[in-house]
């Protein structure tokens, strides 16, 4: 330990070069002493790791020193009968926001006793889009119109690469010389950025030796990934899905203290015209706080929380109470890769029942959409309610101060 910190220090040695010197939990302990000994700060808490570090540090974290504990909260139970969510579930929420948790499962507690949120996936795309460069508009129209007419060749080329992803539509858009590849993915149980963009690669190979056109980028910001964007809330990102359900006029009162009538107006002044005089891409009350917290809980990357907050919340009046619905166009979630294989996140994902490949292959990412979707809704009807009845700012004050 005391040669490494010395060469450390020297600078004879690099952090990231232990990794192959000493064990995984070897690397992260000398490396977290460096740290504190160059910055005079003891970190105990961070020192304190359980998960099994040897996938961690090849596959997820680089130069490793510990891990940030984030607590987990459950909501719940919820009842919810999706195409593949079906039943009574859990929610796991890792957050550090006093009365979110709280607050969801008010909201799962109201969907249970109105008899469970239906719940639907519309779509399941995940894409990449490469940028390539034209020599000209006329070279840039004859791009376009081989991708059109070579679909097929370009979705072969693509598919070589992995055997779950589907290659399910390739758009074109440019703008003068430059020319986007919208290519959309299938992706089974994975959510698929590292998937689809191997495989985008190899399709844009081919458009390029066909067309005589650069590659630039194969990300071209048309994908659009980990960034607002209006074309994942129009055409979608990942899955596409909807959760929602009917309450009575006194489920409304009773649970939320409030009325119909009163839930309907704050969901259209703030959800809508509100989200719309500010020029929001989210008609929404907080579906980035329910997916934040289920996404750092399941191992999902919480940089997709940009295209999960794309959610469009709805109240209707029905003949006795309403009907409320969030729409998530742009929801990017995986039960295999990435960070699903950690041992807190693995745990969080075997309690929804989807830890790892679903059978069939697509089942498991699906059922989570379905899962979360179902929490989103959950939150938002809580804290409508909560606004509703004008309580916002006293939940707040008992619960997270
Ligand atoms: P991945 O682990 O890179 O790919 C999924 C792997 O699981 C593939 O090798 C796939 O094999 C295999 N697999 C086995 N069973 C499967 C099943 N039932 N369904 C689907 N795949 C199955 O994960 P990813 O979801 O593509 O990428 C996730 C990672 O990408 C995250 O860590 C995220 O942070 C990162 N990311 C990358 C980019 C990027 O541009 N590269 C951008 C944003 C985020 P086959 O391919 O042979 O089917």
């Amino acid at each position: 330990m005391n040669s490494y910190l010395t060469r450390l220090k020297e600078g004879s040695l690099k952090l990231y070069a232990l990794d192959a010197l000493v064990s995984p939990k070897e690397a992260v302990t000398i490396r977290r002493r460096y740290i504190e000994e160059e910055t005079g700060v003891q970190m105990p808490h961070t020192g304190m790791v359980s998960i099994p570090l040897e996938d961690v540090v090849r596959k997820n974290c680089e130069n490793m020193i510990g891990a940030v504990q984030v607590p987990l909260g459950v909501a719940g139970p919820v009842l919810m009968h999706g195409e593949y969510a079906k039943g009574s579930f859990f929610l796991p929420l890792a957050t550090t926001e006093g009365a979110l948790v709280a607050s969801v499962n008010r909201g799962c507690s109201a969907i249970s006793k109105a008899g469970g949120a239906d719940v639907r996936i519309f779509a399941d795309c995940m894409t990449r889009a490469p940028v390539f460069a034209t020599r000209s508009v006329i070279h840039a129209r004859e791009m376009v119109d081989w991708i059109a007419d070579h679909k097929n060749e370009i979705a072969d080329a693509a598919q070589q690469t992995t055997r779950h992803g589907k290659v399910t539509d390739i758009e074109t858009y440019h703008a003068g010389t430059s020319v986007y590849v919208r290519l959309c993915f299938s992706t089974g149980d994975a959510m698929g950025m590292n998937m689809v963009t191997i495989a985008s690669e190899k399709a844009a190979e081919v458009i390029s030796l066909k067309t005589g056109a650069r590659l630039i980028s194969l990300s071209g910001n048309v994908c659009t990934d980990k960034k607002p964007a209006a074309i994942n809330m129009i055409l979608g990102r990942g899955r596409s899905v909807s959760a929602g359900v009917s309450l009575s006029e006194q489920q409304v009162m009773d649970i939320f203290k409030t009325d119909s009538k009163a839930m309907i107006e704050v969901s259209i002044r703030k959800n809508l015209v509100g989200s719309a005089r500010a020029g929001s891409l989210g008609f929404n009350a907080h579906a980035a706080n329910i997916i934040a917290a289920m996404f750092i809980a399941c191992g999902q990357d919480p940089a997709h929380v940009v295209e999960g907050s794309l959610c469009i919340t709805t109240i209707d009046p029905t003949d006795d109470g309403i009907y409320a619905s969030v729409t998530l166009p742009a929801l990017p979630v995986g039960t295999v890769g990435g960070g699903t294989r950690l041992g807190t996140q693995a745990e969080c994902l075997s309690m929804l029942g989807v830890a790892g490949g679903g059978d069939p292959p697509g089942s498991h990412a699906k059922k989570l959409a379905e899962i979360v979707a179902t929490g989103v809704l959950a939150g938002e009807l809580s804290l409508i309610g909560a606004q509703a009845a004008q309580h916002l700012a006293r939940a707040h004050q008992e619960l997270g101060r």
